[in-house]
């Protein structure tokens, strides 16, 4: 039967009504607006930018800066879809601005009320234009200095259905303040500045890139990275990124740029996952700050009007050369410890306020070797005139060892050592951890496989058809890491062994963990690195506990191969698992 719908005739759409619609695409909140004007005057030369935003941006956003202006015969085209002065070569993949779309002008000033001053060095005078949902007045001649500002008032007034969108101004400011501080750090030869309500929120001077990553990310940031620097055949990976023991529980502070550009690469966080799988906990993420060049034919950045997105020619290279950039920093670094630590450590050794001594009762309980007298002494005369001295075995004189030689344990979790020059205090469960992975990560790299052992009853577990077919693609893959699993049905597999390495409590978590990481995960990140990832989270299942009592001769074994193991500054959690305080340091609490 025909259809009794008559389409009308076709119609070109109105000018105003395609602006609206290109803003429904740029233009999602006042952050955007921030973002494609304080582009475009970096991209008009400018060495200093203002912004001022009322209410999140929802009623003001505003921009002054000192680039080059709009003569005044291009102020209307400005205003007009598709018109642009950044694509004189015609060339879309030799952009080296911001902007090249020639949409943002023309989107905002459709949805909201916009006035542009704007004046260039030739020009005696500025010029002043408003434009009211889309309308525009007459050119009017202005007082002002060379460089444009302009105001963007009412968001959205012009389009009701998505003012409704907006979020309280706090949300709202809070997306501002994250666009501003993206944009700076890639731009830090521009002095910025923020004012929300009249009140000062930024005020970042230009400089050099190392301060301007200080000054958006703050010291504490600076003090606990290692630098990135990666170079070869055209491609250059540069930045820093946090230490794994200075971690973070959201993904938020990570900040990638492609050609200096800030990019939300859904693929990003998974490369910096890869590159910490070893050193960092699932669920932790490390910060991180890195420019990424490439030559411009290598990589197409109009995938999106924000142009927010890119896609690699060769994303495979691009995916590896990342992961390597900075899992090479990271391993230079291996024996760093988060200075914040070596502070926190400091701080806790505060000298005890004298009131407070003598009113608490010290619970003073020796624990220097486990043949001590138990006799508890007075602290105080313990201290002047020790009953006892420890008894030094014959190899404990030798104190050259870098992880020193155990003289206590207490609370069953840390053992208390010295070297000649400092006092450790180690995790024995985090160190231990650290032993056992690296310990199975030898056996790998020796046999290519893991060891595994049968399970008493065989563990059958339900997936979904599509994760069975999933893991019947990645089976080859479990059994090299010490499963043997059969599939039992199309949605049953069976667990007939288990890798010995992570003592897993059942399998099934395990799998359905992997396999979701699988998904989420995609082209390009191996399935053997998700694997790994995942075993070493479980691998200190295997290890000391922390509440076990230890012999000295089992701390200090202990010590010996924490000194063979690789990594051993950091449990593969990413925790530290010792932390160190020098006599000096020592000393200078005691005011020494
Ligand atoms: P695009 O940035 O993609 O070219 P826009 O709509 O953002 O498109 O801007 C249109 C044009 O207006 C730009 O190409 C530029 O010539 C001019 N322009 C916009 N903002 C400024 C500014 N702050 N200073 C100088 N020129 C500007
Ligand atoms: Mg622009």
């Amino acid at each position: 039967m025909m259809s009794q719908k008559q389409l009308q005739k076709i119609e070109k759409l109105d000018p105003h009504l395609v602006n609206q619609i290109a803003a429904g695409e740029v233009i999602e909140r006042p952050a955007a607006i921030l973002k494609e004007l304080v582009e475009n005057s970096i991209d008009a030369g400018a060495l200093r930018v203002d912004v001022d935003v009322e209410d999140g941006g929802r009623a003001l956003i505003a921009i002054r800066d000192n680039g080059c202006g709009i003569s005044v015969d291009d102020i209307a085209l400005a205003f007009e879809r598709h018109a642009t002065s950044k694509l004189s070569t015609g060339d879309l993949f030799a952009i080296n601005t911001f902007g090249f779309r020639g949409e943002a002008l023309p989107s905002i000033a459709s949805i909201s009320r916009t006035q542009m001053i704007t004046r260039t060095s030739a020009d005696e005078h500025a010029w002043k234009i408003t434009i009211d949902g889309g309308k525009s007045s007459l050119l009017a001649p202005h007082q002002a200095a060379i460089g444009t500002t302009l105001e963007v008032r009412d968001i959205f007034y012009a389009t009701p259905a998505r003012l409704k969108f907006l979020k309280n101004a706090t949300t709202e400011l809070g997306h501002c303040k994250d666009m501003l501080a993206r944009i700076a750090m890639a731009n830090p030869h521009v002095h910025f500045t923020f004012k929300a309500d009249n009140r000062n929120i930024y005020d970042w001077p230009s400089g050099s890139l190392t301060t301007r990553i200080a000054q958006v990310m703050g010291n504490e940031f600076s003090q606990n990275t290692v630098p990135v620097l990666l170079e070869r055949e055209g491609y250059s990976l540069e930045g820093l990124v946090s230490l794994p023991t200075y971690s973070r529980s959201q993904a938020n502070d990570q900040y990638i740029y492609v050609n200096n550009r800030w990019v939300r690469d859904r693929n990003v966080s998974g490369i910096l996952r890869v590159a910490y799988q070893d050193v960092l906990m699932t669920g932790r993420h490390p910060m991180a700050v890195l420019f990424f060049n490439l030559d411009g034919r290598e990589v197409d950045v109009n995938v999106h009007p924000a142009k927010t997105e890119v896609r690699f020619r060769d994303s495979g290279f691009v995916r590896s050369f990342l992961i390597q950039g900075v899992k090479q920093s990271l391993q230079a670094s291996q024996h760093t410890a988060s200075p914040s630590i070596g502070n926190l450590v400091l701080g806790a050794f505060t000298s005890p306020n004298l009131k407070n001594f003598t009113n608490t009762n010290i619970n003073y309980k020796p624990i220097l070797r486990d043949s001590y007298p138990s006799a508890k002494p007075h602290p105080i005369a313990a201290f002047i005139q020790p009953t006892y001295a420890p008894v030094l075995e014959q190899e404990e004189v030798a104190i050259d060892y870098p992880m020193g030689i155990a003289k206590a344990q207490v609370f069953e979790t840390f053992i208390v050592a010295q070297t000649n020059d400092a006092l450790l205090v180690i995790d024995q469960h985090a160190a231990h951890e650290r032993i056992v992975y690296e310990e199975l990560k030898s056996q790998w790299s020796a046999q290519g496989k893991l060891p595994s052992q049968p399970l008493l009853q065989p563990e059958y577990i339900e997936l979904s058809e599509n994760d069975c077919v999933l893991f019947e693609q990645n089976q080859p893959l479990f059994e090299q890491i010490g499963f043997v699993i059969d599939v039992y049905s199309s949605k049953t597999l069976v667990v007939h062994s288990t890798p010995i390495a992570c003592h897993l409590q059942g399998s099934k978590e395990f799998i359905h963990d992997v396999l979701a990481d699988f998904k989420v995960l995609g082209e390009g990140v191996s399935a053997i690195e998700v694997l790994w990832e995942k075993l070493s989270s479980h691998a200190c299942h295997n290890s000391i506990r922390a509440g076990k009592t230890l012999s000295l001769a089992e701390m200090n074994a202990l010590l010996r191969q924490m000194e063979s193991t690789p990594k051993s500054a950091m449990c593969n959690h990413g925790r530290p698992t010792f932390v160190k305080l020098d006599k000096k340091s020592l000393e200078k609490l005691f005011e020494r």
